[in-house]
């Protein structure tokens, strides 16, 4: 069974997250788009808030999971049987950055291999930092994220 996480903030999920999880469907059994938890950095949006969202929108997904994790990506790989991480590429910050952690993940991970799709070009520009800011400033980021869910902007 080809096992394949999908990790990321998704601070809040975009388009550009779903478009790369439909176009990895065929690459693997099983998909589990997991939230890294981490203490340090500052999110907008509650874990649960998060997840709630991200089951929404894979909810007609059969073999798409949901699921979040603590401390290292790799050991959590190891601890449900995933040999793949699943990534997006948009630009060349984006690759001088997951090579390197491409590689950590490939020694501690004994040999976790991950799957980079390049991001189709109407949504390369697309982040959810970008997200964040529009909501952030008080305008609306309904083009950016999946259908599925509604986001209320803040004043
Ligand atoms: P992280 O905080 O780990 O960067 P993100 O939620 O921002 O998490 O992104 C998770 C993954 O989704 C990353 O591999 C990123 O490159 C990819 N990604 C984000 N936006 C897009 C997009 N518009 N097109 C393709 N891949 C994307």
């Amino acid at each position: 069974m080809k096992i394949a996480v999908f990790p990321g903030s998704f601070d809040p999920i975009t388009i550009g997250h779903v478009d790369l999880v439909k176009r990895a469907l065929p690459l693997f059994d099983k998909i589990v788009v997991a939230v890294g938890v981490n203490s340090i950095k500052k999110n907008l949006f509650s874990l649960d808030q998060r997840l709630e969202w991200l089951r929404q929108v894979f909810a007609e997904y059969p073999s798409v999971e949901v699921d979040y994790f603590e401390n290292l990506t790799a050991d959590y790989c190891k601890r449900i049987g995933a040999r793949y991480l699943l990534r997006g590429l948009r630009n060349a910050s984006d690759f001088d950055y997951e090579k390197t952690i491409s590689q950590l993940n490939h020694i501690i991970g004994d040999g976790i291999e991950t799957v980079f799709l390049i991001s189709q070009p109407e949504y390369s520009h697309i982040s959810s930092t970008i997200v964040r800011e529009i909501i952030v400033g008080g305008a609306d980021a309904a083009q950016f994220i999946p259908k599925e869910i509604q986001i209320s902007t803040k004043g």
